[in-house]
């Protein structure tokens, strides 16, 4: 059987045109970089396949190595793609070296007459492009499926078929025997075919992964601070105060308010408070452990779960928060807080209990001058 080269690399750009068309109306919805890098992927492959087309015209002189840089742009495109998922960018001048150096290679090697110019840069650079792929896919924090480990193996497959071929093209030449039973454009073209479709199925899950995963970010976050927002507070403090009960462990719930705040906005205006919303929120985060629950609870009220902690050591924190906001360095006069903190004793060991006596407190430091931190039971400044 014999593959006709110019039928496959048609067929393969008439796939590649419905992907990049499916691809792309998904990435203007979803505005997700991985499909649109993949979008922009397959548009290389694309126009690099087409002006490989164009062997034995007058224009193979430019269409050539202009189909390799195409191509080999398309490659560095898929790496740069799976580095986005991983929430890393991609130097620009690493991202055009393995173009540019395949342009140098291909344009010096008369590829008015040599249809394989610049060759072995060519094939060298398609290889590590989607070896650096499949690397990145590989080193992807598991979500909740695999499906990131299905494209890395077809990426890694297609990366060691191009580095067979460099190789034989190495050892053989193009004309050699083996080159051109296995690794001829023909075959490639069906190789890359099958790739092509099985990788856009299994991106399409990954999108929609990544999709959900922004969307639960958003939808336990607050946009403004970055905090946990109240409901997925609530959430999880219950199932920590639960945790705090059973284990019969300590803990303090610290709810802050910040004082004379409509003074604030109405004096310096809207984006100053929310400025002094963001100084609070990060003196908060700054001042707590890991293992703590900070949330902005409302407007300029945030709530604090310290499991572990007692009556004193959140005051101390308290105190630690008030002292990083007046440190921060905002540019404008940022507003003292109150803090009302209640501790899990047995007489209000549930979260709705803690949050009730902690706001009783709170109440009380505004009333006492505010600028202050009052535990349940106790007064103290
Ligand atoms: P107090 O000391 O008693 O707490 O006085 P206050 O002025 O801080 O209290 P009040 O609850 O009357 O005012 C809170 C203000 O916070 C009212 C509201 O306009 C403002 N606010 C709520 N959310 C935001 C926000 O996201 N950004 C800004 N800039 N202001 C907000
Ligand atoms: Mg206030
Ligand atoms: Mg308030």
């Amino acid at each position: 059987m014999v593959l006709d080269t110019v039928t496959l690399r048609v067929a393969l750009g008439v796939v590649t045109l419905t992907l990049f068309l499916l691809f792309y109306s998904s990435f203007r919805r979803t505005r997700s970089r991985y499909s649109g890098w993949w979008s922009l992927a397959l548009l290389f492959f694309l126009t690099g396949n087409l002006a490989l087309l164009l062997h034995g015209t007058p224009h193979q002189a430019w269409a050539n190595p202009a189909g390799n840089v195409l191509l080999v742009t398309g490659a560095f495109s898929v790496w740069a793609g799976s580095r986005s998922l991983r929430l890393l960018g991609t130097p620009r001048w690493l991202f055009l070296a393995g173009p540019a150096f395949t342009a140098v290679a291909s344009l010096l090697d008369s590829p008015a007459s040599n249809t394989w110019s610049g060759g072995l840069a060519y094939l060298g650079m398609m290889t590590v492009g989607i070896a650096l792929a499949s690397r990145e896919l590989w080193l992807l924090k598991p979500g909740a499926s695999q499906v990131h480990r299905t494209i890395a193996v077809a990426a890694g497959f297609m990366a060691a078929y191009y580095l067979c071929r460099w190789v034989v093209y190495l050892a053989d030449g193009p004309l050699g025997p083996v080159f051109r039973t296995y690794f001829n454009p023909a075959m490639t073209s069906l190789i890359t075919l099958v790739l092509l479709v099985s990788v856009s199925y299994s991106m399409t899950a990954l999108s929609n992964e990544q999709l959900i995963n922004g969307l639960s970010e958003r939808a336990t976050r607050d946009g403004l601070t970055g905090l946990l927002n109240r409901s997925a507070f609530m959430e999880l403090a219950t199932e920590e105060v639960y945790r705090l009960k059973a284990t019969g462990s300590a803990g303090a719930l610290i709810l802050a308010d910040l004082d004379h705040f409509k003074a604030l906005n109405d004096l310096h205006g809207h984006t100053a408070g929310d400025a002094a919303i963001k100084a609070f929120a990060s003196a908060c985060a700054a001042s707590v452990r890991s293992t703590d629950l900070v949330a902005r609870y409302g407007g300029e009220e945030f709530i604090i779960l310290l499991p572990g902690a007692n009556q004193e050591s959140a005051k101390i924190i308290a105190g630690a928060i008030s002292r990083k906001l007046m440190d921060t360095d905002t540019g404008l006069a940022l507003p003292t807080v109150s803090y009302g903190v209640a501790v899990s004793t047995s007489a209000h060991a549930d979260l709705a209990g803690m949050i009730s006596a902690a706001d009783a407190a709170l109440y009380e430091a505004k009333a006492l001058g505010r600028n202050r931190v009052v535990c349940v039971g106790s007064q103290s400044q």
